[in-house]
């Protein structure tokens, strides 16, 4: 570009720029304008760019010839004399005397105030050194219109590329490079040792759900709200950023008040922004819906010694611990969690070869039809048989399945695997071809690829679609998400058997099921455990609507005589549990579908034990 080569004689940069720089081929500043010279109590002139100002953007150090190959891109550079100060402005490079010139304009981040900065509202209203430089510049070549417009829009993009990047699109918030260089530049600042700083990691519990029930719009929303909730409930000093996804950080400076934090000052921030959380949030596209919010908050404190990459990953070990103690609560910082999560990489690296390795099982629970008491198939439920650990049930790896995504590989194993192993209880027993298989089915397995995944799973055994069971849980339904809707009823079309596994757990209303075709309801068994307290409402009602919305209903975790009883009576159709018979290795299934085996020795159930006696 032409103007970049003319030379640009000094004292016209001096009068339209205070916040400008000429640098030579050491990148030393051979000139500053007003403001920059005030930056530093002794000037700025004869100074290393790199002792004042820390260029924040792309990359931290730059030689002269990297910077003068970068014409008219945006820079920042951060004063390392005045924390909070941040110049963004562009370099140009003046070859015919071998200078660069940086015309910039203060952009004053969160904390910084004008008087911390020494600055004055002069500063400011004189400070717009892009528009000033650009059109001089221009108004050499152009008219004066054209320049000016030209000048405006190129203003404007700085201003615009600045805030994008340091800024989340969705809800306005500082974003995670703005947080860091917050966290960095105040770990820097000269008391930092005796100041401290506390990091708050906040994720929403259960966010996922939202967005599958309700559509990423409203998941849109719900981000929005809690932003502006955390905004809100924090301190004015306080730094809110978003993350990215559900997280979001908040850094506390107890500089600002003190040096130190007291006991309970980070503590009740933590407790206001539970409490802010758990004020339900209305959807603007599902009016009758409001969405109960919860967050695990984890709390780190510097101790003047650790970097701010440091207290961000000590702050999400905690955010981790306050998830897996539960969620909905906050958890400080302790160096076990490091060991802890060291393990938990671990495990997660030894999942990903598990399912190479075939570590993965299946157990298959017997599953019995109340109408002459027969077997009507199995639940099909995981296990990892790990080579150091032993035995895992879901619960222990489930969760990192999940997290990792690769519960969407162990799903298609578990739906191959469960389907390969009807087939041979359906060949190997004649009268034998109703048999079905129930499998459960993860919120994160919804996707295009699963209705495929299943349709090849039943064809490469050339099964009956009616004979697949897919149990989800209620929180893919909670609300109305779209994607999921549409895949049960695609899955619906193929013709497998839908059910609600664990009803009434959750957040969803009886409502709900009508707005799906569920073929069957599978009555939690912490609800067939209240029967044994004479508490029978849950069970009836739920058995009643069941029937009403024509779904079959199958009830878990039975495990006495007298629940088995009550369920008769209420009309259940089918019943699993420890009464039964134990979730089972499938060669003992293939056993007791022969009526013979060593089954006893592997204690199923008195009930089904005397099924398999009579030889029904
Ligand atoms: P679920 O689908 O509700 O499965 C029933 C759970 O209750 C099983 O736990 C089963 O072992 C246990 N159970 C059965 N009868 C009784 C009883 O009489 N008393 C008691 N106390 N418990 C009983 P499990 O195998 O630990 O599975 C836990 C959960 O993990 C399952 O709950 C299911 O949500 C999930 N899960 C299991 N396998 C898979 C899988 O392949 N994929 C997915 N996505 N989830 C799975
Ligand atoms: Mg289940
Ligand atoms: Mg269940």
């Amino acid at each position: 570009m032409a103007e970049q080569r003319r030379p640009l004689p000094p004292p016209l940069l001096d009068s339209a720029a205070p916040f400008h720089l000429v640098l030579d081929a050491e990148l030393r500043v051979l000139q500053a304008g007003p403001s920059i010279q005030r930056i530093h109590p002794k000037g700025v002139v004869g100074s290393a760019l790199s002792d004042l100002f820390q260029v924040t953007t792309p990359k931290v150090s730059y030689t002269f010839e990297e910077l003068a190959s970068q014409p008219r891109s945006l820079f920042l550079l951060a004063s390392m004399t005045r924390p909070g100060l941040v110049l963004r402005g562009q370099m140009l490079h003046d070859g015919d005397h071998g200078l660069l010139y940086f015309v910039g304009s203060p952009w004053v981040t969160q904390t910084a105030s004008f008087t911390s900065l020494g600055l004055t509202l002069d500063d400011f209203a004189v400070s717009d050194a892009v528009v000033d430089y650009v059109l001089l510049l221009q108004s050499q070549s152009s008219s004066l219109t054209e320049a000016r417009e030209l000048a405006a829009r190129l203003n404007d993009t700085a201003e615009q590329l600045t805030h994008q990047a340091f800024h989340d699109a969705l809800t306005g918030l500082p974003n995670r490079s703005l947080l860091l260089d917050h966290l960095r530049r105040t770990l820097d600042a000269p008391d930092h040792k005796t100041r401290q700083v506390a990091v708050l990691m906040l994720d929403l519990d259960g966010f996922k759900a939202v967005n599958d029930s309700y559509g990423h719009s409203s998941g849109d929303d719900v981000l929005r709200v809690v932003g502006g909730r955390l905004r809100a409930v924090a301190r004015s000093q306080d730094l809110v950023a978003r993350f990215g996804g559900d997280e979001f950080a908040l850094v506390m400076d107890a500089g600002m008040t003190g040096s130190t934090f007291d006991d309970r000052t980070v503590a009740s921030v933590a407790e206001r922004v539970l409490d802010t959380l758990r004020e339900p949030v209305s959807l603007p596209s599902f009016p009758a819906i409001a969405v109960p919010l919860s967050a695990s908050i984890g709390i780190a404190y510097s101790h003047g010694l650790e970097s701010a990459d440091d207290l961000l990953r000590n702050a999400d070990l905690a955010m981790y611990a306050a998830k897996s103690a539960g969620k909905s609560r906050y958890e400080c910082y302790r160096s076990a969690m490091h060991v802890e999560s060291l393990s938990r990489l671990d495990l997660a690296q030894q999942l990903r070869d598990a399912v190479h390795a075939g570590e993965l099982r299946l157990l298959y629970q017997p599953i019995l039809r109340l109408d002459g008491d027969r077997f009507a198939g199995a639940e099909a439920l995981l296990r990892w048989q790990h080579p150091t650990r032993g035995l895992l049930v879901p619960h222990e790896f489930l969760d990192m399945a999940e997290e990792t995504g690769l519960i969407v590989e162990i799903g298609a194993w578990v739906l191959d695997e469960a389907c390969r192993e009807l087939r041979r209880w359906q060949d190997a027993h004649t009268g034998r071809e109703t048999l079905g298989v129930a499998v459960n089915l993860s919120g994160r397995q919804f996707g295009s690829e699963l209705v495929t995944t299943v349709a090849t799973a039943l064809h490469t055994q050339g099964l009956e679609p009616g004979c697949l069971t897919l149990e989800v849980t209620e929180g893919l339904i909670a609300g109305e998400g779209t994607r999921a809707h549409d895949t049960l009823r695609a899955l619906k079309e193929l013709g497998v058997w839908l059910a609600i596994d664990d009803f009434g757990t959750g957040h969803s209303s009886l409502g709900r099921l009508r707005d799906y075709d569920f073929d069957e309801l599978k009555i939690d068994r912490r609800f067939v455990g209240d029967l044994d307290t004479g508490d029978t409402t849950l069970v009836s009602t739920q058995i009643a609507m069941a029937h009403g919305l024509d779904m079959r209903v199958v009830a878990e975790g039975v495990e006495t005589e007298a629940q088995l009883g009550y369920l008769r009576a209420a009309g259940c159709e089918q019943v699993q549990g420890y009464l039964i018979a134990p979730p089972l290795p499938p060669g003992t299934v293939r056993g007791l579908l022969a009526g013979a085996g060593e089954w006893s020795a592997n204690a199923p159930g008195p009930v089904l034990h005397g099924v398999v006696a009579a030889g029904r």
